[in-house]
């Protein structure tokens, strides 16, 4: 196995900290108000854009809209942002673009969980007030090393809902991989407090609790993900009841075009070679079955508001148009911009206004072409799996990520093969008893018993592999 495997292997360690990271309520001193103080033409723009006849549950269903229209006043105040994952490719990303706005935008906080080096030199070049480390380490070898920068340090998977609920953090953009980063994303919004949210696993677990959280303080959550920062700039070209569908768009990562017994076989080397992004592993492996536009349809229908049968998705290769909305009159409203996250992060953090970009621009005046297929949902069952754990609903959300978590993981470790993956989840969810109108507590015990049962069938495979590898022989 190369460096390169093994280094992003480690980046990749989510696995049992969502239930620990989760402390009961906030405190009130932390709660920040709604306030309706903003300039009159700006809140004009985004009530327009979020007038809507709610869809199902009204607390819920209306997504994004519910919560822009009430606190947009609020949101030029974000500059104060907390980077949980600053030592992960959409934080690096992130701090980039903090250093490209300039103040009055700052880190004032950052997290890092295993990859402490990185994070003391984000920390010695940016000065946040607040460092984090979530994994197991040397607490007094790092203190001492940020001693001198007056900074103050959380340990452990409690630190990042401490970070969320401090009261130097205006705004929290969640690069966490994987459900670990769910307990701070809910603190966030408890807080009322405006979350960029690039962890979709969020959403992908408890978009329901997480929306209706949001709703109850008046948080906005803005998405990160290019795909979904896409639709949400599309959006603004209509209402949101003008709406007909959402159409997503893919690369089709490294196997698209491979036949499905290669797929079958592939090895994580091969799974990590993105053809145009640069992310982290569980996200590459992700974008390689496809569980990544999976997560990315659910992050969507909880995001804004839709229906499942509303979202569709397409083929890209060339990821140039990130996402497009189609209104009932039949006009498509795509964005385009070259494949680069800093746009997408940027847009979050400056919504509701656009500053200059820090990324690269498209060059029309060079030929080039953009393809559009649709999806093969034969060699990648994953698109098929999310459509119908969207319309079943429940804890299904939460027993398909941490399913796909521990698959993921005994992947990138040589223990399963590549098309064990999709196997593995589809069986657990088929295994599981639905809750539905799930609580919080029925996720986590959906995410602790979805884990430990794909764990047992990925042991199981690997038996029947080498019995049948013995028998061969
Ligand atoms: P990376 O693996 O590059 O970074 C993950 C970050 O999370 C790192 O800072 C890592 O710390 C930290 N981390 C890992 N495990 C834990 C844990 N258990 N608790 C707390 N922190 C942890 O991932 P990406 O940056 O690629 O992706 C981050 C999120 O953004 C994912 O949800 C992904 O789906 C989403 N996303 C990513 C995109 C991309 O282009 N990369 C695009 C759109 C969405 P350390 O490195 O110190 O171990
Ligand atoms: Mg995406």
């Amino acid at each position: 196995m190369t460096k390169t495997v093994l280094k992003k292997q480690s980046q990749f360690r989510s696995q049992h900290v969502f239930h620990k990271g989760f402390s009961d309520s906030v405190p009130p001193q932390n709660l920040r108000q709604a306030r309706f103080s903003g300039p009159v033409d700006r809140r004009q723009t985004i009530n327009r854009v979020a007038e809507a006849t709610p869809p199902r549950d009204a607390n819920v269903g209306a997504g994004l809209w519910a919560t822009l229209a009430a606190t947009v006043s609020s949101l030029p105040l974000s500059k104060r942002i907390a980077i949980l994952g600053s030592t992960g490719s959409i934080g690096c990303a992130a701090v980039d673009v903090i250093e490209h706005l300039g103040p009055p935008y700052r880190a004032v906080a950052l997290s890092g969980h295993s990859n402490c080096d990185a994070l003391i030199a984000q920390a010695k070049k940016l000065r946040p007030e607040i460092v984090a480390v979530t994994a197991e380490c040397d607490r007094a070898a790092i203190e001492d090393q940020l001693h001198h920068l007056g900074c103050e340090t959380f340990f452990g998977p409690t630190a990042l809902t401490e970070i969320a609920t401090h009261p130097d953090v205006d705004a929290v953009l969640s690069a966490v991989v994987g459900a670990a980063g769910l307990p701070a994303a809910i603190a966030t919004v408890r807080a009322g407090k405006p979350l960029l949210l690039a962890n979709k696993e969020s959403l992908v677990v408890a978009g329901e609790i997480l929306m209706r959280e949001a709703h109850i303080t008046a948080a906005p959550i803005l998405p990160v993900d290019s795909e979904h920062s896409a639709v949400f700039q599309a959006m603004q070209s209509g209402r949101r009841n003008e709406i007909r569908r959402v159409i997503l768009t893919a690369s089709g990562g490294p196997f698209r075009n491979w036949p499905a017994d290669k797929i079958e076989s592939a090895t994580p080397a091969d799974a990590l070679k993105h053809p145009v992004w640069q992310m982290g592993s569980k996200i590459t492996i992700d974008s390689a079955t496809m569980f990544n536009k999976a997560a990315e349809i659910l992050e969507a229908i909880w995001l804004f508001g839709l229906e499942p049968q509303q979202v569709e998705v397409v083929i890209h290769p060339e990821s140039v148009v990130h996402s497009m909305v189609e209104f009932c009159d039949g006009s498509t409203i795509a964005q385009l911009s070259p494949p680069n996250m800093r746009l997408p992060i940027q847009y979050a953090m400056t919504y509701p206004e656009r500053c200059g970009g820090c990324g690269p621009r498209l060059d029309l005046t060079k030929s080039f072409s953009l393809n559009f297929q649709p999806p093969d949902f034969e060699r990648f069952p994953a698109l098929r799996i999310a459509f119908d754990v969207a319309r079943r609903g429940g804890t299904l959300g939460a027993v398909m990520n941490a399913a796909n978590e521990v698959a993921v993981e005994a992947f990138l470790r040589g223990r399963t093969s590549f098309g064990s993956i999709a196997r593995t989840v589809e069986e657990t969810i088929a295994r599981h008893t639905i809750v539905q109108k799930p609580a919080l507590s029925d996720l986590l015990a959906a995410d602790h018993w979805a884990r430990a049962e794909a764990a047992k069938l990925l042991t199981d495979a690997a038996e029947t592999e080498k019995l049948t590898g013995a028998t061969a022989k």
